[in-house]
């Protein structure tokens, strides 16, 4: 069941992707050779006591920390540790979510480890196009699959794939809501997107092919293929004014 949000609720949900912004990109200033994805957990963990916003993805299904880090050749729900210690040339997906005043917000973006190489670069910079794409096309009245679409047209142009294991999602008083936003399909198709649906889009896309593998800390997916894969994500709003990207621009993204 989709739940519409008042313009209230909307605004509740932008002041909490502000403080998700705000943390987030504290965060990734923060990436360097030398730092470890446990020292960007600490980190995160720290300024959500400070501000006091309560971390959405610690406890979640038993997921061990703040952030989801990722690194290389790892898609998604990487767990920090102070053993996984960065270095020149890493890409590093941070994935990062808070519940303020009982509404969540969510994102992430992905940065070089000092100098990568042209081709990382160049498979982020295609995956945080294709977000944006993705959340042009969430617009009143247009289907959901058309937001999928826009992201798998691009991604694909650039002969990269999308993943297809894990979709973007409704979000709002829960983490996950309906509907799922796959970041691939045909468009035209799905529920028509009215004012008030919140959502939570995120394309995660690998340099080969799209299988993922799941490993034995039963959380961290890699692409199969060990090719390298990025991910942005972002919450946004539909209004009648178009899109409205929930806690504003951040630098990235
Ligand atoms: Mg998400």
């Amino acid at each position: 069941m989709i739940v519409y949000k008042s313009r209230e609720e909307v605004g509740t949900m932008d002041r909490c992707n502000r403080e998700v912004v705000r943390i987030l990109s504290a965060v990734a200033a923060r990436v360097a050779p030398g730092v470890s994805t446990g020292d960007l957990d600490r980190q995160a963990e720290r300024m959500c006591r400070e501000a006091g916003v309560k971390p959405a993805f610690k406890g979640y299904r038993g997921f061990p920390c703040v952030l989801c880090t990722s690194v290389n050749e790892e898609v998604v729900h990487g767990i920090p540790s102070p053993r996984k210690v960065l270095r020149e040339g890493d890409i590093i997906g941070i994935d990062f979510g808070i519940v303020l005043d009982g509404y969540y917000g969510d994102a992430a973006v992905t940065v070089p480890v000092g100098r990568v190489s042209p081709e990382a670069q160049e498979l982020m910079r295609v995956t945080r196009e294709s977000l944006r794409r993705g959340i042009a096309a969430a617009r009143a009245e247009s289907r959901l699959s058309d937001v999928s679409a826009a992201i798998q047209g691009y991604v694909e142009s650039r002969g990269y794939s999308v993943v297809r294991e894990f979709v973007g999602h409704g979000i709002g008083t829960s983490l996950h809501e309906d509907p799922q936003v796959p970041n691939y399909g045909a468009p035209g198709s799905g529920p028509v997107l009215k004012e008030g649906l919140t959502l939570a889009i995120e394309p995660m896309v690998n340099a080969g092919g799209p299988a993922v593998r799941i490993h034995p800390d039963g959380w961290t997916a890699s692409t199969v293929d060990g090719s390298l894969s990025a991910h942005f994500e972002r919450s946004i709003a539909v209004t009648a004014d178009g899109p409205l990207l929930l806690g504003g621009e951040m630098e990235g993204l």
